[in-house]
C-alpha cells in the first residue's frame, strides 16, 4: 500500500546565527544585564531556505521522507525566563520563522508552534499565541509540562487549572505534543535527562488523573517514544489498575500517541511491542537530540525510519504508522496535505 512519510517530531534547530544572537540580548535583558530590549534584524528568505536546503530537507530526501512537522527548536523555548512579554515576543518569532519556512516549502513541511508559556504566568498569552498560529495554517503545538526546567513547580497536566489550553486546543482540533524545554539544573542533561524524565513524569500524570474523562477530544503526543514508559509498561499497566482507573486502553489510550524517537533497534522493538500501532506516530526528531553514525550499525542514530522498516510490520500497520495516525491525531495536517494533492496530486504521489 503506498503511504507518505510523514515524520510527526522536527525542530528548526539550524537557525541563523541572528536568532540566536537576539535570544541571548533578550535573555541579557530579562536578567537585568541591559537597559535596552533587543531588536531583531530582519532575516531573509533566502538565509532561510538556504539553511533547510542544506539540512531539514537535504536530510528528508536522504531518508525518504515526504513531510516533517516542523516546530521551534525545544531547548530554545526557554519557559523558565521570567517575563511574559519577552516569552510572547520570542514564540512569535520563533513561530514566524517557522511560518516562512513552511511558506517557502509547503509539500516538506507543516508547522507545529512553540507557546508563551511562563512559570506562574497566565494561560491566556498561551491561548492566543495558539490562536494566531492556527489561523497562520499551524496544525500542533508544543506545550511545556513543566515551564521550571525540571523543578516541577507548576500544577499536573491533568489539574483543571490546564482546562482553558486543553479546551483551545480541543476546540481547534489541534492535538499537543508535550515537551519540556531546556533543563535548569546542570546536574540534569537536557537532551539525555530531564526530556526522557519529563516523558515519564507527564505520562504518570496522565495515568494518575482524569483528563480525557474531562476532556474526551484532546489529544496529546508523548515525544522520544514515550520516555520509560513503554519499557515499563507493566508498570503502568499495574499502577493504573491499583488506581482504580481499568486498563490503560481504556482509560489513556483514544487520546495518547507516542513518536519513534528512540535511537536504536531494540528500543523501537519495545515501543511496538508494548503500545499498539494506532498509538504509535513516526518521527526521528529532525535535526535532533543525537547526532552522529552509530559505530554499531553505521548510521545516523536518529535515522529512526531504518528501524521501523525493519519490524517487518503488514501493509496496514506502516500505512498507519508512517502516514495514517498522524494524519488522525493532527487533522488540520490531513486537510492541508489533501488540499496540496488536489492542487499538484503528481506530487504527492508516492510509492514509498
Ligand atoms: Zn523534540
Amino acid at each position: 500500500m503506498p503511504h507518505l512519510t510523514i515524520d510527526c517530531h522536527g525542530h528548526f534547530t539550524t537557525e541563523p546565527e541572528e536568532l540566536h544572537r537576539f535570544r541571548a540580548a533578550q535573555l541579557e535583558y530579562v536578567r537585568g544585564e541591559s537597559e535596552t530590549r533587543p531588536h531583531l534584524d530582519a532575516i531573509s528568505d533566502e538565509t532561510l531556505r538556504a539553511i533547510i536546503e542544506a539540512n531539514q530537507l537535504r536530510i528528508q530526501r536522504e531518508r525518504g521522507s515526504d513531510v516533517t512537522l516542523l516546530s521551534p527548536r525545544a531547548s530554545g523555548m526557554g519557559h523558565h525566563a521570567p517575563d511574559q512579554s519577552i516569552a510572547t515576543e520570542w514564540a512569535q518569532i520563533s513561530n514566524d520563522s517557522i511560518r516562512r519556512i513552511v511558506d517557502a516549502f509547503p509539500r516538506n513541511f507543516a508547522g507545529v508552534c512553540q507557546l508563551p508559556q511562563v512559570v506562574d504566568g497566565s494561560l491566556e498569552p498561551v491561548i492566543e499565541e495558539l490562536e494566531r498560529c492556527v489561523e497562520a495554517g499551524f496544525v500542533g503545538c508544543n506545550v511545556n509540562p513543566d515551564p521550571s526546567g525540571g523543578g516541577w513547580s507548576g500544577p499536573s497536566i491533568t489539574d483543571p487549572w490546564w482546562d482553558p489550553l486543553w479546551s483551545a486546543l480541543a476546540r481547534l482540533d489541534v492535538p499537543a505534543m508535550l515537551h519540556v524545554s531546556a533543563s535548569t539544573n546542570p546536574v540534569v542533561h537536557t537532551t539525555g535527562a530531564h526530556y526522557i524524565a519529563a516523558d515519564v513524569v507527564v505520562f504518570m500524570q496522565l495515568v494518575q488523573g482524569d483528563l480525557f474523562q474531562r476532556h474526551p477530544d484532546l489529544r496529546v503526543i508523548i515525544p522520544h517514544g514515550g520516555g520509560a514508559a513503554p519499557y515499563h509498561w507493566g508498570r503502568y499497566r499495574g499502577l493504573a489498575t491499583m488506581l482504580g482507573k481499568g486498563t490503560l486502553a481504556e482509560h489513556l489510550l483514544e487520546n495518547t500517541f507516542f513518536d519513534t524517537c528512540v535511537y536504536h533497534q531494540s528500543g523501537i522493538d519495545a515501543l511496538f511491542a508494548a503500545v499498539p500501532v494506532e498509538n504509535i506516530l513516526f518521527g526521528s526528531e529532525l535535526l535532533g537530540a543525537v547526532r552522529g553514525i552509530d559505530p554499531e550499525s553505521r548510521h545516523e542514530y536518529d535515522d529512526t525510519k531504518r528501524y521501523v522498516d525493519a519490524l517487518g510490520l503488514d501493509d496496514a500497520s506502516r500505512h498507519a504508522v508512517f502516514e495514517g495516525n498522524a494524519r488522525r491525531v493532527y487533522p488540520r495536517l490531513d486537510r492541508r496535505l489533501n488540499d496540496l494533492n488536489a492542487r499538484r496530486p503528481s506530487l504527492m504521489e508516492t510509492t514509498r
